[in-house]
């Protein structure tokens, strides 16, 4: 099982994709984690993302390619995986499907969940004020206006990638609006579709 979730900064992709990997045994790879661990651990590609992520632009394709095309290799990752947060650009969407073909895989699902702009900046709000009560770290992108540019860089550079997936039949836009549990029930419906 080979899947990408799209979806705008605090649609649910992470929540549902940790359902996901659990229900079929497959990792969850998401690039912003992985960045941010890079950030963490200060290596080369954490020195170049950090103040891109921390402003809420886009780190370059040219990384996050490389980082996902080396992760796909990983043992576990034989019997399938969760993309989450990639492809984030068209250029990016294509170098994966370039990367699939040559390693010999292709992709059984996209799914999209959409969710009303309005209601991202408030989830996000609500992210900050659980993380901040039960004694945890903020992300450094989780504030106004680090938002309000992860928003625009959405707007402008990942929805297209939405259209690419419609354009060439694979897209299944989901309501991302409905309570957690019905988004993952509508997520396997589609699954098993
Ligand atoms: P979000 O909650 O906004 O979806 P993520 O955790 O997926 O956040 O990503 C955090 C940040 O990491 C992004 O704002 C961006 O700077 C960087 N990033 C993550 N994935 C990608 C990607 N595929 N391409 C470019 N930048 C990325």
């Amino acid at each position: 099982m080979r899947l990408i979730l799209l979806g705008p900064p605090g649609a649910g992709k992470g929540t549902q994709s940790s359902r996901l990997e659990q229900k079929f045994g497959i990792p969850q790879l998401s690039t912003g984690d992985m960045l941010r661990a890079a950030v963490k651990a200060g290596t080369p590609i954490g020195l170049q993302a950090k103040a891109i992520m921390e402003s809420g632009g886009l780190v370059s394709d040219e990384i996050v390619v490389g980082i996902i095309s080396a992760r796909i290799d990983e043992p576990d990752c034989a019997k399938g995986f969760i993309l989450d947060g990639f492809p984030r650009t068209v250029a990016q969407a294509k170098a994966l499907d370039a990367m699939l073909k040559e390693k010999g895989m292709k992709l059984d699902a996209v799914i999209e969940l959409v969710v009303d702009e309005k209601a991202l900046v408030a989830r996000m709000e609500n992210r900050v004020k659980e993380t901040l009560a039960a004694g945890g770290t903020v992300r450094a992108d989780d504030n106004p206006e680090a938002f309000a540019k992860r928003l625009t860089s959405y707007r402008e550079q990942t929805a297209p990638v939405s259209d690419y997936y419609r354009s060439v039949g694979e897209l299944r836009p989901l309501n991302g609006m409905a309570a957690i549990d019905e988004v993952t029930a509508e997520i396997n419906k589609a699954l098993a579709a």
